[in-house]
């Protein structure tokens, strides 16, 4: 073969993009390669560069939320809309592992928009630090966001809470369901046999499924991870059945190990 064939072949095989020589056929581009900085400078330029797309996604999240909690707050889907002084969308940290959901808005809940606020929600205060957390490291809310009655006509009446039908449950299902796929927590406890039966499973009864862990299926939702829940006794049935504290502390522990954590070192008194 003539010295110049063999050179221009070389020159095709030193081109050729499939055979990965491409690169080092242009000498160019290995000058950039030498350029190439310092790991630490590297290292710097990596998390100069991931920081503005945790801020996009924690603001979407927020907004997404926020514009959930400005439609609940419009919302007249079902008649319990008619009637509430204010709505409860829910509240706490929207980057959390766990999530507390109970059935609805009482007297307390529905005069300052926040969910858990009266004797119920000082309870559950003290159940989340027994757990090891703090009420603002989780998030809460309930199935229905507003404060359904036995008697709307006689809002100012204390007593008055009744747990949601399943009419309005199934017409508010969709906030709720919506603002577990945004939060995304990696384990949901349901507070009470409204939150249980309807996240978890229509059961005749509560017992047969409390205090076992199950995966969520959401129905308007699709979180974009797989999420685990358990249910227990709500704190206001804590409340009038004190003898129940027992069980739900051992339905709780049974999540803790699945979260890998061990209860607070001091718990707290639940009284
Ligand atoms: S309970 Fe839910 S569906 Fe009913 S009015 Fe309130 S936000 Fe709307």
């Amino acid at each position: 073969m003539k010295a110049s064939t063999l050179a221009k072949e070389l020159k095709n095989y030193l081109l050729n993009e499939e055979e990965g020589f491409f690169i080092a056929a242009k000498p160019l581009k290995t000058k950039k390669i030498a350029t190439v900085k310092t790991e630490s400078a590297v290292k710097k330029a990596v998390t100069k560069k991931a920081k503005p797309e945790v801020k996009t996604v924690v603001k979407d999240k927020a907004t997404a939320l926020a514009e959930l909690a400005e439609q609940i707050t419009k919302c007249t889907r079902c008649e319990l809309g008619k009637t509430r002084i204010k709505a409860v969308p829910g509240e706490g940290n929207i980057n959390t592992k766990l999530m507390f959901i109970g059935e609805g808005p009482g007297f307390d809940e529905d005069r300052q928009g926040r969910p858990f606020v009266g004797r119920a929600g000082q309870l559950l205060d003290k159940i989340i630090a027994a757990m090891g957390f703090k009420r603002e490291e989780v998030f809460i809310a309930n199935m229905v966001k507003c404060h359904p009655m036995k008697e709307p006509d006689n809002p100012e009446k204390h007593g008055n809470d009744r747990a949601p039908n399943q009419e309005e449950i199934a017409l508010c299902r969709r906030y709720i369901e919506q603002q577990i796929a945004i939060i995304s927590p990696d384990f949901i406890v349901a507070l009470g046999s409204v939150a249980g039966r309807s996240l978890i499973k229509d059961v005749p009864t509560f017992s047969a499924i409390r205090g076992k862990i199950y995966d969520l299926n959401l129905t308007y939702a699709t979180p974009a991870k797989p999420i685990k829940i358990l249910a227990t006794f709500h704190p206001a049935a804590l409340l009038r059945n004190p003898a129940w504290k027992k069980d739900a502390w051992a339905d709780l522990k049974i999540l803790l190990a699945a979260m890998g954590r061990e209860p607070a070192k001091t718990i707290v008194k639940q009284g």
